[in-house]
């Protein structure tokens, strides 16, 4: 009696097994999602896009960019969560859905660590505090020096609560003595407008959507997060420089899909990307945005992201930092 139900099942797991590998090894079959989860105009979306517009020769298949914006980028993240793990719904891991988010807010709803199947970091991106041209300062010094004698006069725009620039805005606060108001919005593409447009006289971007305006002379760049001096920004200080070395990180963009995606499916993605990342032409547009080509395993960026959810944990709990 108990037999038979016992070898049907055993069947049926093996058929099943033996489906699942046959439809991963034909992957992909048709388009790919890739969901942004913040608005067009930010970082998350340049890399996205570059990498996008060139990964269909190597991938066999297009891959669709989709923006879904809103809560520091915890609604696109919890999309691709929900999504069956067929490789067909992926989306871009930044430090602020993967690490930052997660570490400050406790109801997010999801485990940055075990709830993704990593794929690839693409870039680490340097971060920039900038200031809109009626701000009157032009240099850290003094930028230093008009918030500490103006507290609460002026505020700051982010890419959403609980991202890196929220958050590591707050430790600049924390650790300078200084305050500025929080004004999140839906990604950094909004933030810049608002910005530029002088409603918000502070940013805490992520360089490549911050570069254009600050080539232009519509922002004024005041500090960076970056290993050293920019090349594209030589009189810019770094953080850590100005004495400020846990705000000195970096941010990074990638490549993610839901948890259990198979192996197979997760190796053709990643193989994909290296290859796009290894045209000369992309390469070029991405390091222009003054961003460094990672192109890791799914082993070595899961370890990164659970690194850095580690280090916004410790910089949340030393810092009490709070969602406002
Ligand atoms: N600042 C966000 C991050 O690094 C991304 C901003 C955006 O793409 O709008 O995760």
């Amino acid at each position: 009696m108990t037999r038979r139900p016992l070898l049907l099942t055993a069947v049926a797991v093996l058929a099943f097994a033996a489906a699942g590998a046959a439809w991963s090894q034909a992957y992909p079959t048709k388009p790919v999602r890739l969901v942004v989860p913040f608005a067009p105009g930010g970082t998350t979306d340049i890399v996205a896009r570059i990498t996008a517009e060139k990964i269909n020769a190597p991938l066999g298949q297009t891959m669709v960019v989709e923006n879904k914006a809103g809560g520091g980028g915890s609604i696109g993240a919890l999309d691709v969560i929900r999504a069956a793990p067929d490789g067909y719904t992926l989306g871009m891991a930044t430090v602020s859905t993967t690490a930052a988010n997660p570490a400050i807010n406790p109801k997010i709803g999801y485990n940055p660590t075990t709830d993704f199947t990593p794929i690839i970091n693409i870039a680490a991106t340097p971060n920039v505090i900038a200031v809109h041209p009626s701000f009157p300062a032009r240099d850290y010094k003094t930028f230093l020096e008009v918030l500490k004698k103006n507290p609460g006069k002026y505020s700051y725009s982010s890419s959403g609560t609980g991202g890196i620039g929220h958050l590591q805005m707050e430790l600049f606060k924390a650790l300078s003595g200084t305050y500025v108001a929080h004004i999140p919005y839906r990604g950094a593409g909004p933030a810049l407008n608002d910005t530029v447009a002088g409603q918000v006289q502070i940013i805490f971007d992520n360089i490549p959507s911050a570069l254009p305006f600050i080539k232009d002379g519509r922002l004024i760049p005041i500090v960076v997060a970056a290993p050293q001096r920019l090349s594209q920004l030589p009189n810019v200080p770094t953080f850590k420089e100005v004495g400020l070395e846990p705000v000195n990180r970096m941010a990074y963009y990638g490549i993610l899909g839901p948890k259990g995606l198979p192996k197979e499916v997760v190796d053709k993605i990643s193989a994909a990307t290296k290859k796009t990342l290894e045209d000369p032409a992309v390469r070029k547009r991405i390091e222009d945005t003054g961003s460094l080509i990672i192109a890791n395993t799914p082993e070595q960026f899961a370890a990164q992201i659970a690194a850095e959810f580690e280090v916004y944990k410790k910089v949340v709990e030393q810092q009490k930092l709070k969602l406002e």
